[in-house]
């Protein structure tokens, strides 16, 4: 059966950094958004550790997520959030609407779509028993620091930075590379003269384990084995912007390039180009916020 509702002056689409800054800063600026959230907790409450946050110096991920949540329920109100999984996004005469897979129905005169996007898993086995495997250099590679030896997956521009990044760290860094490199020449010239980085080609991880020692024993095609501390996943994201094709110019992979609807904005990782870090989606949250605030101040007079 569908439900429809009454209009809402505010939707915004996701509960993490960039969805709560924009709700706090529409609040604060006069209206009452309606934060919706997935099945999925945003995803800096299952990342480990966060020490770069301005402010709050060495802080877990989950209560870096608390905390953010704690903040806007006090300045939006504790029943002013809901599981409301967004499968279709259209534009209509006044506003907007959601409709979620249980075929519920939710009007909007604006909507802040702040989802993020998901790593891409490696899919192989043992990724997920083991907390050594991790998908951002800049969330965890402090955690390695001193360490021998690290791997880094994939064989973008994402993959060269990573590595990049983390042979500042540690004594070592394998980057292990599928096929053949695709990221753009001038990183990869950096890679390849790096002296703590070593590429290898045509290279596949088939499964990992952590050993008694906890080192992670990864287990490479052509019967080799490599040892490291930890193994960072760079292959790419998955952004959630499939309900908002009609409203958005996407990219191919998916992120948004622009809005293109009047009265529908976007923040966070939803653009593929942002760096990913909490702290940049939540700024950019603070401007969806006050951007969709002052269109509403026009819409409603
Ligand atoms: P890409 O899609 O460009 O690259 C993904 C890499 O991961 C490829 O090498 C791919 O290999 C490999 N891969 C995919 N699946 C697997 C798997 N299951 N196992 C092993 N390897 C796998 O993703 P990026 O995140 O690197 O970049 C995304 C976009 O963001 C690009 O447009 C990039 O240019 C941009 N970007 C730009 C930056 C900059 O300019 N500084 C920094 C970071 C990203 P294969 O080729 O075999 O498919």
């Amino acid at each position: 059966m569908t439900n429809t509702s009454s209009m809402e002056n505010l939707v915004v689409v996701g509960s993490g950094p960039a969805g709560l800054s924009a709700a706090i800063y529409a609040k604060q600026a006069g209206f009452n958004p309606l934060v919706l959230r997935g099945s999925e907790s945003s995803l800096i409450a299952t990342t480990d550790r966060v020490n770069n946050y301005l402010g709050l110096g060495d802080i877990g991920g989950l209560e870096l997520h608390r905390r953010l949540q704690s903040h806007y329920e006090d300045v939006c109100g504790k029943d002013r959030s809901k599981i409301f999984e967004v499968v279709r996004a259209e534009r209509i005469a006044e506003g907007f609407e959601l409709e979620n897979g249980q075929g519920e129905i939710l009007h909007a005169r604006a909507v802040i779509w702040a989802t993020g996007a998901q790593p891409k898993k490696l899919n192989v086995p043992g990724e997920e028993s083991t907390e050594a495997v991790s998908y951002c250099a800049t969330c965890d590679g402090d955690f390695y620091s001193g360490d021998p030896a690290l791997a880094v997956v994939g064989g973008g521009d994402s993959a060269m930075e990573e590595a990049l990044y983390l042979a500042e760290l540690v004594d070592q860094v394998h980057l292990l590379v599928r096929s053949t490199v695709r990221a753009k020449e001038e990183l990869y010239s950096r890679v390849q003269n790096h002296p703590k980085i070593s590429v290898m080609l045509d290279t596949s991880v088939l499964a990992l384990e952590e050993n008694e020692s906890m080192e992670l024993e990864l287990q490479l095609d052509g019967d080799r084995q490599l040892n490291v501390s930890g193994l960072f996943g760079a292959i790419g994201h998955v952004p959630n912007t499939e309900p908002i094709r009609s409203l958005a110019e996407l990219d191919y992979q998916g992120f948004v390039v622009k809005p293109l609807a009047t009265g529908f904005f976007c923040a966070g990782d939803v653009f593929g180009e942002n760096h990913r870090q909490a702290i940049i989606a939540a700024g950019d949250g603070a401007r969806a916020g006050i951007e969709a605030a002052e269109y509403l101040r026009v819409v409603l007079g």
